[in-house]
């Protein structure tokens, strides 16, 4: 065995990949696991991505991202309200990579960071690999939304970041305006980076957005995907939006990581954002409010979800960890979920919306029937 750096002791295994790979070994199990659009990536987006190809783009991009793509990006958040230009901008391999990318770059030993939970576990793999301390900030007991008492309670002199995911994948929340002023009151003025992870906004209702205030720019840094609004999960493009000198210092660290995105994905990537992703938008929002009716009317609690594509119901009653729960379902009831001890929030599991309506509606007949026998 080749000797591991000392660093590589914090990685674990994703559990939703776990429970992925369980579902697969039982035949015609249900996979509600995996928040990856079962869409293909629309056409003209792969018709850019092969006319690039043709046309010989197949060498290095700058280390920051190819300009047009660059200069897309930022006339694209400024058309939503987020005025930028394209030198704020970094394009990374998804917003995996801007994430690596922030908390690598922006964060250290000593350094607390405030993840609300229950939260996308990258999050606390990233402190780990930046060692720096991961502060759990649960939000269950507020109806998974943010208030000013738990934040105070919560910042202290060595908080350096907080990550803000709205809409929100486990739960699917949207933070309310109230959590959202509470969030501001917390960091403003305080050295603290407020990294946003918005990658399910486009497939969301738009809803309050911390992006937008102009006060907080100075210290926020946006993390963005083309996986989820255009189905291009398996793309790998993503950016990072910060101040001009913080990105430039930031865009040393992706070109040590990455160099930089292959060219012409990122050329496909600048049709991408002509694309209007609202149909599969809408086809997300009729799934979220059939699966928690049938939720609801099974008896399990449930965040109302506003925005991404899960739903986070309580199984608590049942008297089992999520874990065994979600086992048990995969034997028994041929369908996969994962478990809400995956993000910090037992007592739940997270159901994925990303199959067909069909699909969808059977796999809720066979939870509603292993419910009844448990
Ligand atoms: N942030 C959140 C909240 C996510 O759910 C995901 C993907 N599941 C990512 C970031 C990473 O997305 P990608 O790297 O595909 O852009």
């Amino acid at each position: 065995m080749i000797p591991q750096s000392g660093r590589m002791e914090s990685l674990v295994p994703s559990g939703i990949r776990a429970f992925t790979a369980l579902a697969k070994t039982v035949p015609g199990c249900i996979e509600l696991t995996l928040g990856e659009p079962e869409f293909d990536t629309p056409q003209p987006i792969k018709d850019a991505a092969w006319a690039a190809l043709q046309a010989g783009q197949t060498h290095y991009a700058p280390n920051q991202g190819l300009p047009a793509l660059r200069e897309a990006v930022a006339a694209f958040e400024t058309k939503r309200g987020f005025p930028c230009d394209a030198g704020e901008v970094l394009i990374t391999a998804g917003a995996t990579g801007a994430l690596f990318t922030v908390f690598l770059g922006t964060l250290g030993p000593g350094d607390e960071v405030i993840v609300p939970t229950p939260a996308f576990p990258l999050y606390e793999t990233l402190c780990r690999l930046s060692q720096a301390k991961f502060v759990a900030l649960d939000t269950a007991p507020w109806g998974f939304q943010l208030t000013e008492a738990a934040l105070a309670a919560t910042v202290t002199p060595r908080t350096r970041a907080l990550v803000l995911n709205t809409p929100n994948n486990p739960t699917g929340t949207v933070y309310s305006e109230s959590s959202l002023a509470a969030v501001k009151k917390a960091v403003l003025g305080r050295p603290i980076t407020l990294i946003c992870d918005a990658v399910y906004q486009a497939l969301s209702p738009a809803g309050p957005d911390l992006t937008l205030d102009p006060t907080l720019r100075g210290q926020l840094l946006l993390c963005q995907s083309f996986s989820k609004p255009w189905a291009m999960t398996g793309w790998r493009v993503g950016y990072l939006i910060g101040p001009a000198e913080t990105v430039a210092r930031l865009t040393l660290l992706g070109a040590a990581e990455l160099a930089s995105v292959p060219t012409f994905l990122q050329t496909a990537c600048v049709a991408a954002l002509t694309q209007d992703p609202s149909p599969m938008a809408a086809a997300y929002e009729r799934r979220r409010a059939y699966v928690y009716t049938r939720l609801r009317s099974m008896g399990l609690p449930c965040p109302e979800p506003q925005g991404a594509f899960y739903l986070f119901p309580d199984i608590s009653r049942y008297g089992l960890t999520s874990d065994e729960f979600c086992r048990r379902m995969i034997r028994e009831a041929a369908v996969a979920a994962v478990p809400g001890s995956c993000f910090g929030g037992e007592g739940h599991i997270r159901v994925s919306c990303c199959c067909g309506d069909d699909t969808l509606a059977l796999a809720l007949d066979r939870m509603e029937a292993f419910l009844k026998t448990l």
